[in-house]
């Protein structure tokens, strides 16, 4: 969890703690996306610190299954689920349903993650109902009857900026996806679910989805990947086409140390680390990586980690489930013939591994 102070809990909205918190949650491929969850994870917190006054409602983008017990566990009171027969990605057509939810609904606040989904469906959300918005939030400093207060990230988190607004009887929240942990789980429980029928189509009548291309690996958000390949000064920078290709052969997102970034081999936005981004992957492959504590504090939730390093005694072999001591770069061109070969899974010689 991060260390965010929490808001004023003392002074939170009187007949807001008494009311509804709505959560919008994104689905991608049949599931909520990590990011809406934790959201749903942060709601469920303010709502215990409202003395528990506040319900929790939320409405579902899309296919998801069992979103009862997935949502219910994370804290959610009702689940409205809203799915569409036009596929996933189309922010604008949820709009009106939203709309018509809220005004019936009347939460008093109104929570999503701030990915490209949400930040578009937030957006027009608070045009049509004419209500603040605060935008990629990083931390809510006070929600009062006098007013909100929050940090809204700016600059690619290079800057935050502290805006407010009087209290209006509802505000919504766009959270920075990067600012949240994992959510608390409570066990056993469940939600209700409510099927919420789309009201209206005609607005994905503006831009309609044509059809769903795959994104390019390299660029996939490592904070959404489940498989990164991430490398470090140990690795040369000849080899960063062949940790590109194994990349692309494992479906896996790249990403890298603060001195390969320095030294303008990846962006900014694909460091790893205190300074960079902290992610979550089912598996991490970290090629040439010391293992510093700055880059290792980012790659705590990863669930499994391989590492490549000359130095048996590397920090980074410390964190790994499977280490790999030798030079990288041979073993990169081993892997990659491997796969080509296509019995990357039968193990290769002892005599092709030194
Ligand atoms: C305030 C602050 C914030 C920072 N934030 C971050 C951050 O967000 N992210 C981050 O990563 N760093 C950050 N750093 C830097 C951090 O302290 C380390 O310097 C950095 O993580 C080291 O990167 P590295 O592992 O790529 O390089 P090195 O520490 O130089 O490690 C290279 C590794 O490669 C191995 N190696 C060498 N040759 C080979 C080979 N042929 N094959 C395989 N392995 C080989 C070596 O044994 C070594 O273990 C920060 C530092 C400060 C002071």
């Amino acid at each position: 969890m991060s260390s965010r102070r929490s808001p004023d809990s003392e002074r939170s909205p009187e007949n807001g703690a008494q009311g509804k918190l709505l959560v919008i949650c994104e689905t991608w491929d049949g599931r909520a996306i990590k990011p809406a969850l934790e959201v749903v994870g942060e709601a469920r917190t303010l709502a215990n610190r409202w003395a528990g006054r506040t319900v929790i409602d939320a409405v579902v983008c899309g296919d998801m299954e069992e979103p009862g017990s997935t949502l219910g566990s994370l804290g959610v009171d009702t689940v409205y689920h809203c799915t569409s027969p036009l596929g996933t990605y189309n922010p604008s057509m949820f709009v009106e349903t939203l709309e018509t939810f809220v005004r019936q609904h009347a939460p008093f606040l109104i929570l999503c993650a701030h990915t490209l989904w949400g930040a578009e469906v937030v957006a027009r959300l608070a045009v049509e109902l004419e209500a603040p918005l605060v935008s990629n939030c990083v931390e809510l400093l006070k929600v009062s009857n006098e007013g909100l207060s929050a940090l809204e990230s700016m600059q690619g988190g290079h800057l935050h900026r502290e805006c407010s607004f009087p209290w209006q009887g509802l505000a919504i929240v766009s959270w920075n996806p990067d600012s949240l942990g994992p959510s608390a789980v409570y066990e056993g429980r469940s939600a209700p679910v409510e099927a919420l029928p789309l009201s209206c189509l005609s607005r994905s009548d503006a831009v309609r989805s044509v059809r769903l291309v795959e994104g390019d690996v390299h660029s996939m958000p490592l904070e959404e990947a489940d498989r990164i390949l991430a490398f470090g000064r140990g690795m040369d920078p000849e080899d960063l086409p062949g940790l590109q290709e194994l990349a692309s052969e494992l479906r896996a997102s790249v990403g890298g140390t603060r001195p390969v970034v320095d030294a303008g081999l990846l962006p900014f936005e694909r460091q790893i680390g205190q300074t960079g981004v902290s992610v979550s992957p089912k598996l991490l492959m970290a090629w040439g990586i010391s293992g510093a504590n700055e880059f290792t504090v980012g790659i705590e939730e990863a669930d499994s980690i391989v590492s490549v390093n000359t130095d048996p005694q590397a920090r980074m072999l410390m964190f790994s489930d499977l280490g790999l001591v030798g030079d990288g770069k041979a073993i990169l061109r081993l892997l990659l013939e491997l796969l080509k070969r296509g019995d990357a899974g039968a193990g290769a010689s002892s005599e092709e591994v030194a």
